[in-house]
C-alpha cells in the first residue's frame, strides 16, 4: 500500500495539529512545552531464544506522554514500523483521546519492532514476557496500564498479566483487553469497532446520510475493521469494498461480511474471496462511497490520493490514517473527517470499564458495557459537534481542542510546574 509511514515523522505531524490548537486556545508557552514533551521514555533490548535455538534481539519501547488526568494508558503494538518516533506520536494521541472521552487516564504507547506473523506462538510468548519484565518498573494498575494495539491481542495481554504477576503478585488491572476468562471485560474485543459505529450513526444523521442505503468502503479487517464491518452489516449498512495489505474485494450488490471475516481469518487476507470481484488494494478509497473507513495503519490517505477519494465522509478508525496535507485537501473538498481520537476511542473507554471491574472485583453484563460505551461516545461526539457548529473549526480541530484543554487544566490545577 502507498506510503505506509516509514520516512515520515509521525511526531512532527502530531505537533502540527497540537500547535494549531495551542495557538487557538491560547495556552501559555510553558504549558505548551510541557504538553508536547513526553514525560518518560524507555527503550529496551529484548533477547529471545527462537524455536530453532538461535537468539534474536528485538527492540521495544514504552513512552509515557502525560499523566495529568490519571495513570498512563495505551496499547502495545507489535509491528516492524514501531519505532521511537511512531510510538512517541501515538502516546501523545492517547493523551488527547482519553481526555476527549473523559476517562481518568493519561496517555502512553508501547511498541516492539517485530512482525508478529513471522514468530511462533511460543516465540511471541517469550518475547512478550521479556518485554513485560523489562518495562515492569514503569507499569502497574495505578501507574501505566497497557492494552492491545496493532499486532497484539488478548493473548498478548494474558502473557503480560502473567509475567507482571510473577514478580508483583496477582494484579489483573495492570493490563486491559485481556481474555474474559482472566478478568477481561465482556464487550472489550468489539469495543473499538462498536464505538466507531456509534459515532458514524450520530454523524450520519447530522450529515443527512442514510445508513440503510449508504455505501461504505473499508481498509483493514483486523480487530477494529472486522468488528466495525460486522456491526455495520448487522445494522443494515452496505459495506461494498474491503481491502487489506495483500488484496481487496468488491461487491456492489451484497458483500457477505460474516463470510468475508471468516475467510480472512482462515487465509490471512481477503485476497481471493470468492464472493466478489478482486480489487487492487491501492484503489480501495477510489471506489465510490458515502463513507470511507481507514481501519489499518497510519498515513494511508495522503497528498497523493486525497484529491481522488470518492466519498462524502471519512471515518478514522485507525490511528492517524490521514496526513495533515491530506486533511487540508479534504477540507478544501468539503469532505468531513471524523478524527481518530474520537472514532476509535471505544477501545480505551471499555478498557476503562475493564480496569474498574478488576479493581472492584465485580463484573458487568455485555449490555451494561455497550450502553455505557454508547453514552460516553455520544457525549464526546456531541461536545465535538457543538464546538464545530459554534465556530469554523474542523471536527479534528474541535476534538483536539477539547482534549488538549482538559489536559492543560488538569496539569495546571495539579501544579505541575513549580
Ligand atoms: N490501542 C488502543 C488505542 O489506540 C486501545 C488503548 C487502550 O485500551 O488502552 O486506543
Amino acid at each position: 500500500m502507498a506510503d505506509q509511514g516509514g520516512e515520515r515523522s509521525a511526531q512532527a505531524d502530531m505537533k502540527v495539529s497540537f500547535d494549531l490548537v495551542a495557538e487557538r486556545i491560547g495556552i501559555s508557552d510553558g504549558m505548551r512545552k510541557l504538553l508536547i514533551e513526553p514525560w518518560r521514555e524507555l527503550r529496551v533490548a529484548l533477547p529471545v531464544r527462537m524455536d530453532d535455538g538461535h537468539v534474536e534481539v528485538f527492540v521495544g519501547y514504552r513512552v509515557q506522554h502525560n499523566a495529568a488526568r490519571g495513570p498512563y494508558k495505551g496499547g502495545v503494538r507489535f509491528h516492524p514500523h514501531a519505532n521511537a518516533d511512531e510510538v512517541r506520536a501515538l502516546a501523545m494521541l492517547m493523551t488527547w483521546k482519553t481526555a476527549l472521552v473523559d476517562v481518568p487516564f493519561g496517555g502512553a504507547k508501547g511498541g516492539v519492532m517485530v512482525d508478529p506473523h513471522q514468530l511462533s506462538a511460543a516465540e511471541l510468548n517469550r518475547l512478550t514476557r521479556r518485554y513485560t519484565n523489562n518495562i515492569q518498573h514503569l507499569i502497574g494498575p495505578h501507574r501505566d496500564i497497557p492494552a492491545p494495539d496493532l499486532g497484539s491481542n488478548a493473548q498478548t495481554m494474558a502473557w503480560m498479566m502473567d509475567a507482571y504477576g510473577q514478580t508483583n503478585g496477582y494484579a489483573p488491572a495492570v493490563v486491559t483487553g485481556k481474555p474474559v476468562e482472566i478478568g477481561g471485560s465482556l464487550g472489550r474485543e468489539a469495543a473499538t469497532g462498536r464505538g466507531a459505529m456509534y459515532v458514524l450513526q450520530a454523524a450520519a444523521s447530522d450529515l443527512g446520510i442514510d445508513l440503510q442505503n449508504c455505501r461504505i468502503v473499508l481498509q483493514g479487517l483486523g480487530n477494529v475493521g472486522s468488528w466495525f464491518a460486522r456491526i455495520a452489516h448487522e445494522k443494515g449498512a452496505r459495506v461494498v469494498a474491503v481491502a487489506d495489505h495483500l488484496g481487496g474485494v468488491y461487491n456492489d450488490s451484497l458483500l457477505d461480511i460474516p463470510a468475508l471475516v471468516e475467510y480472512s481469518k482462515a487465509h490471512g487476507s481477503v485476497a481471493g474471496f470468492p464472493g466478489g470481484t478482486q480489487l487492487d488494494p491501492e484503489q480501495i478509497f477510489m471506489v465510490e462511497s458515502d463513507v470511507a473507513v481507514p481501519a489499518a495503519i497510519e498515513n494511508v490517505i495522503n497528498e497523493s490520493n486525497a484529491s481522488k477519494i470518492q466519498t462524502r465522509l471519512v471515518l478514522e478508525a485507525a490511528n492517524h490514517p490521514v496526513t495533515p496535507e491530506a486533511d487540508a485537501i479534504l477540507k478544501e473538498r468539503n469532505i468531513p473527517v471524523l478524527p481518530d481520537i474520537l472514532v476509535n476511542a471505544g477501545g480505551v473507554v471499555v478498557s476503562y470499564f475493564e480496569w474498574t471491574q478488576n479493581l472492584q472485583q465485580y463484573s458487568w453484563t455485555e449490555t451494561q458495557v455497550n450502553e455505557a460505551l454508547k453514552e460516553r461516545m455520544l457525549r464526546a461526539y456531541n461536545a465535538v459537534q457543538s464546538l464545530v457548529k459554534s465556530s469554523d473549526r474542523t471536527l479534528r480541530e474541535a476534538a483536539y481542542e477539547i482534549g488538549v484543554e482538559r489536559v492543560a487544566k488538569a496539569a495546571e490545577v495539579r501544579g505541575f510546574v513549580v
